[in-house]
């Protein structure tokens, strides 16, 4: 395998930023925020135009962040009412729904501009105001972005729950953000399967004021208890309000969203996005690493629920007037040919989806990837996790067939847009570095104890980020000082990211996990990626999860929860053969010392895997496994303490 890819030439002379574009602007972006960012502040709409552009301190105890704050606009304008004169019959969403045999929809900007003015008249005769919060627990239909949009349209704030979500986890989001209303359907189909989210709002709002309201989208059909009073069906009042509601005036710095962290690391955290800095930041993004051109098809798989939706398949697209294609389902239903399919059905140009995502795939096999046509890709994209240079090359060779860059982009919910991502035509690739920094972002690597800044180029520490950006998160809702503290309390004067990371002699960066997931073992720190990565690259695994457990000699064990190919057999023979072949690959250092079979591993609905639950279960302490309530499929945590292997 190489180990730099660069683009075509036909791709390089088409983007729209090559390397020395990216350079110049790069350069400007630090030299000189103001200018760089007053300038590209322009490419929103705004009502009253902004004349301050960055004014930010990261100093603690005096965290302030703030973008373009004197000027005012409205985002849902900005999504869609601005596009209509020129783009009123061009489609705005494409909906592939779950069940293939359903037929999906094309939705202009036009019917977009209706149905979401529809719901928000909807909203303001159930006396949602302002700064009111309105909760989204919906499928991942149509409705979740006119929904996203109303609230934006009338300056309320949203704040979506996964629709895989407990009642308990939509329970605790409806008070901790003190919504006045909820917008959920009768069910969720999801890979041939249906989630009751009415009877688990119906649940949830047993532990909240009997003053929030529920709308209901009749989705499914399927029957439901009834409220009334509380209970109002969305798409018979939409059908009868007016299709004409004037967008809301709103500050720049006033909030757009809350949306609570997967949880991975901890306690989820409600981070507040506002409006101005995150909707040129987001579309910014989407139109440069992506190279999205005017009339391409553009398919970000992610859930609505998770920030990767909100800024790629909602606020950035639209804010661009591009077609974002929403995908109700999974990507193995019917088989896991579907993501293919459905690559085909539209003739998508740009796909993003996640490593996990890939390697799931990988496992099936290339037949489900050869059956469809994939001529009409262009660029591929990865989010949430590094991407193993297995997944990475399979990415490239059956899905890609070499001719697509692919951009690895490095961010957080915290940071509303992409932080560190190559632009394909502008930097090449190297499988498993997310590369360079993305306009305006000043990545630092600190030495992890001393908190030196490494002035070397190539380093390895912490990540941190030295100055503000226009899409970072402003505070946690309600909590501005667990804010303060979660951030900006560890390396003081910075933006601290929580992952750890290497960066090369050509400054390409290398995400190399949460910094709570490097493990010591005989005295030599190693991050767990690294020996995952090792696990997945034998045939027989198709996932793998590292932890470290307490070890009586090196400090430190390492555990491996493995999930094999499908068919592999698990035996001892195999268990010996990997620890062999990751000594081969890494060295005896990084050696597992246990090794688990995991017919699943425990993710969150992004997934992501939760690495601290496998840590409480390799340390034997599974009785306070903390906070489990974004957990995909609870179940699979049983299985792995009744067959963990650290009995000590
Ligand atoms: P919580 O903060 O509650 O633990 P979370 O961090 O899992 O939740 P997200 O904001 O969705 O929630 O995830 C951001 C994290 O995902 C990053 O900090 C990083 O660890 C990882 N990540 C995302 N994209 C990439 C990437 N391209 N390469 C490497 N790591 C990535
Ligand atoms: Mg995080």
């Amino acid at each position: 395998m190489p180990d730099i890819y660069p683009a075509s030439d036909e791709f390089v002379a088409n983007a729209h930023v090559d390397s020395a574009k990216y350079e110049e602007m790069y350069a400007a972006s630090i030299s000189d925020p103001d200018t760089f960012w007053g300038e590209h502040g322009k490419r929103i709409d705004w009502i009253k135009p902004f004349t301050k552009v960055k004014n930010a301190t990261f100093e603690l105890g005096k965290v302030d962040i703030k973008w373009f704050e004197d000027g005012t606009l409205n985002v849902s304008a900005n999504c869609i009412d601005r596009h209509i004169a020129k783009r009123g019959d061009q489609t705005a969403i494409i909906w592939e729904p779950d069940d293939p045999k359903t037929p999906s929809q094309h939705i202009t900007y036009r019917e977009l501009l209706e149905n979401t003015s529809r719901m928000a008249n909807v909203l303001k005769a159930q006396g949602i105001e302002k700064g009111d919060r309105v909760i989204i627990y919906l499928p991942m239909i149509p409705e979740a972005a006119y929904a996203m949009l109303a609230c934006a349209r009338i300056g309320a704030i949203h704040s979506i729950v996964f629709a895989g979500f407990s009642p308990d986890a939509l329970a605790d989001r409806i008070n901790g953000s003190g919504a006045k209303a909820v917008i959920t359907a009768d069910s969720a189909p999801r890979g041939g399967r249906r989630t009751p989210l009415k009877t688990n709002t119906d649940k949830a709002l047993q532990h909240c004021s009997d003053k929030v309201k529920c709308l209901v989208v009749k989705h499914t059909g399927d029957q439901t208890t009834w409220v009334s009073g509380r209970d109002i069906d969305l798409r018979a009042e939409m059908a009868s309000a007016s299709t004409d509601c004037p967008p809301t005036e709103v500050g720049a710095e006033d909030p757009l969203f809350i949306l609570y962290t997967s949880g991975s690391t901890g306690k989820p955290k409600g981070v507040v996005h506002t409006s101005g800095g995150y909707l040129v930041y987001a579309s910014m993004t989407q139109q440069m690493t992506f190279d999205y051109h005017d009339g391409d098809v553009f398919w970000c798989t992610a859930d609505v629920g998770w920030v990767t939706g909100h800024s790629y398949i909602v606020y950035g697209p639209l804010a661009n007037g591009a077609t974002t294609l929403m995908f109700e389902g999974v990507p193995t239903y019917p088989d896991a040919g579907r993501f293919w399919e459905v690559c085909a059905k539209h003739k998508v140009n740009q796909f993003y989806t996640a490593p996990t995502a890939i390697r799931a795939l990988m496992g099936q096999g290339t037949e489900w990837v050869e059956k469809h046509d994939l001529s009409s890709l262009k660029l591929l994209g990865s989010v949430g996790e590094p991407i193993n240079p297995e997944a990475w090359n399979w990415y490239n060779t059956h899905v890609g067939k070499g001719r697509c860059p692919i951009v690895d982009t490095f961010w957080q919910t915290e940071t509303g847009g992409h932080m560190i991502t190559s632009l394909p035509g502008a930097i090449p690739n190297k499988p498993g570095s997310a590369t360079k920094p993305f306009f305006g972002v000043q990545p630092e690597v600190l030495d992890a104890a001393t908190a030196e800044v490494q002035t070397r180029t190539a380093a390895e520490g912490v990540l941190c980020i030295k100055d503000s950006w226009p899409g970072q998160m402003r505070t946690l809702w309600g909590d501005h000082a667990r804010f303060e503290e979660a951030y900006f309390s560890q390396y003081k004067g910075y933006y601290f990211t929580g992952d750890g990371c290497r960066r090369d002699e050509d400054g390409y960066y290398w995400i190399t996990g949460r910094v709570d997931d490097v493990i010591n073992v005989s005295g030599h720190r190693m991050g767990t990626a690294e020996v995952e990565s090792a696990l997945v690259a034998h045939e027989a695994v198709a996932e793998a999860a590292v932890v470290g457990y307490p070890h009586d000699i090196k400090g430190q064990g390492i555990y491996a929860y493995v999930t094999l190919m499908n068919g592999v057999e698990p035996t001892d023979d195999l268990r010996k053969e990997l620890v062999k072949w990751v000594r081969a690959e890494i060295g005896p250092i990084a050696s597992p010392d246990l090794i688990q079979w995991a017919p699943g591993l425990p993710k969150t609905r992004s997934g992501k895997i939760m690495r601290r639950i496998l840590r409480k279960i390799a340390e034997n302490d599974y009785g306070a496994l903390g906070d489990i309530s974004t957990l995909a499929e609870p179940a699979v945590v049983d299985d792995l303490i009744e067959n963990r292997m650290n009995r000590a």
